[in-house]
């Protein structure tokens, strides 16, 4: 499930478009922010890390560790 700025990002990882009420968009920026490139640095759930994914997903926030993960593969040319 994609919203217009996700197509977007796809065609173009390089699209800094977010829609804020879309969960896939917000863990598109998790997976740009320096909270997520230590928490894969260290390869462990850093506390900014969760703190950032409670932020954006609340009780979800372990769905939203999987978005954040798919959608770092996808920037990455890998998804
Ligand atoms: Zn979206």
């Amino acid at each position: 499930m994609t919203c217009e700025a996700c197509q977007a990002a796809i065609d173009n990882p390089a699209s800094g478009r977010v829609n804020a009420a879309c969960p896939d968009c917000k863990a598109r920026s998790l997976a740009k922010s320096p909270a997520w490139a230590d928490a894969r640095a260290a390869n462990a759930m850093t506390p900014g890390y969760r703190s950032a994914l409670r932020a954006a997903f609340d009780k979800d926030w372990r769905e939203g560790h999987e978005k954040v993960k798919h959608w770092d593969a996808v920037l990455k040319g890998q998804g």
